[in-house]
């Protein structure tokens, strides 16, 4: 995904700021999104664009990586860190598909990212105006430009549809369980006499998603 240009991608991306190259570059950070849901995880995405360029990409990966801090602008950060050798990527926009934590926020003012556009609002731990806004807090030092709300529904609906598919899931997974149980206690009642195994219960994929990003969209 590294330095694509826009005719491998087929779209005309100008020069951000730019509402067109905005949302261009956010539907590619829903992309990014996507890995995420492939492998499990909330659905949030990121990509780190520089000179109209993809630089690096990120997607959310807490639970496969066991890492807290593995959240989608992170991950993108530190790729785009290693890359250019350097720890400090001024002139940068990032682009996420939900409103970056107070951890995310702050790594990004670390970085001196010049201007961060993200997609949908977070009520419950958003640092970029919902919960806090630590992009316009005057008694940190640094500064970044910040919009959100880019391609916002198609943002919020990714982590709807996550969360619903999740739940669905483990409606799934419990039925099993309970029919299982009946089973086995019909077999008991069967046959008192003899032991009867019963199905481990199963875990189902009920995988904590505290602390993670787009909790509020799990409704
Ligand atoms: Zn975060």
């Amino acid at each position: 995904m590294q330095h694509e240009s826009e005719a491998e991608h087929g779209h005309d991306l100008p020069d951000p700021p730019d509402a067109q190259a905005d949302r261009a570059f956010m539907r590619l950070a829903l992309d990014q999104a996507q890995n995420a849901w492939l492998l499990g995880e909330v659905p949030v995405g990121a990509v780190l664009v520089r000179e109209g360029r993809v630089l690096a990409t990120g997607y959310n990966r807490p639970v496969g990586d066991s890492d807290p801090t593995a959240h989608a602008e992170i991950v993108a950060l530190r790729q785009a860190a290693n890359l250019m050798g350097n720890y400090r990527l001024p002139g940068c926009t990032l682009y996420v598909t939900l409103e970056p934590c107070a951890m995310c926020a702050m790594a990004l003012l670390h970085a001196r990212v010049q201007r961060v556009v993200f997609g949908a609002f977070d009520p419950k731990t958003g640092a970029g105006g919902s919960v806090l806004n630590l992009f316009a807090e005057s008694r940190l030092n640094h500064h970044a430009q910040l919009h959100g709300g880019v391609e916002a529904a198609a943002c919020g609906a990714l982590l709807q549809e996550f969360f619903r598919e999740r739940r669905r899931l483990g409606a799934q997974a419990r039925a099993r369980d309970a029919e299982a149980a009946d089973a086995a206690d019909a077999a008991d009642a069967a046959d008192a006499a003899d032991e009867v195994p019963r199905s481990p219960t199963q875990e189902g994929i009920e995988v904590s998603h505290l602390d993670q990003p787009g909790e509020e969209f799990d409704d």
